[in-house]
């Protein structure tokens, strides 16, 4: 009994996933796409994973942007175009932004690990393309899917 509720306090994703949004939303504008995401920011917390689905051009960066501008980060905030991922400084909370479209795969000669060295316990983690290469997640509480509606439309889930 005692070790299952010990089991289940150190269950991150139990925890947090009560506090996490369900959404679908339509956005008209790339600010409308990044105050979505600054309301699940609200919501988030260290350790917490966020993965970022939809194609190419749909909003992933803009969404991780806004999230990222809600938790303090000042700076750019784009892809990474030479590493699969950047560390921001937020406020009092680091954010991590990994992007996996050039990733190929973590089997064989790449480091299983390598998604680990930016997703600690300690940050907040948006992912782009998590499908990628075979890697899995854990800590994940939200999972957003961006989809084109034509023009700049957008219809956003959150699950
Ligand atoms: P991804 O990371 O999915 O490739 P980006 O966020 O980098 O996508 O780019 C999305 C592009 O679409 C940006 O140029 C952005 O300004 C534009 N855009 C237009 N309308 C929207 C919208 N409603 N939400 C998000 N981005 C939009
Ligand atoms: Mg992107």
């Amino acid at each position: 009994m005692r070790g299952t509720v010990l089991r289940l306090a150190r269950d991150h994703k139990f925890l947090h996933s009560r506090h996490l949004v369900r959404m679908r939303s339509e956005t008209m504008t790339p600010d409308e796409t990044e105050k979505l995401a600054a309301r699940l920011a609200d919501r988030l917390a260290p350790g917490d994973v966020v993965l970022v689905s939809g194609e190419l051009g749909s909003g992933k960066t803009t969404f991780v942007r806004g999230a990222a501008r809600a938790l303090g980060v000042r700076g750019p905030v784009t892809s990474p175009t030479f590493t699969i991922g950047q560390v921001y400084a937020g406020n009092g909370v680091e954010v991590a932004h990994l992007d996996l479209y050039r990733l190929e795969s973590l089997a064989g000669e790449e480091d299983p690990e390598l998604l680990d060295d930016y997703l600690t316990p300690a940050r907040v983690g948006f992912v782009e393309w998590p499908g990628s290469g075979g890697a899995s997640f854990d800590r994940v509480v939200a999972r957003v899917r961006l989809e084109h509606l034509g023009g700049d439309r957008r219809v956003v889930t959150v699950e």
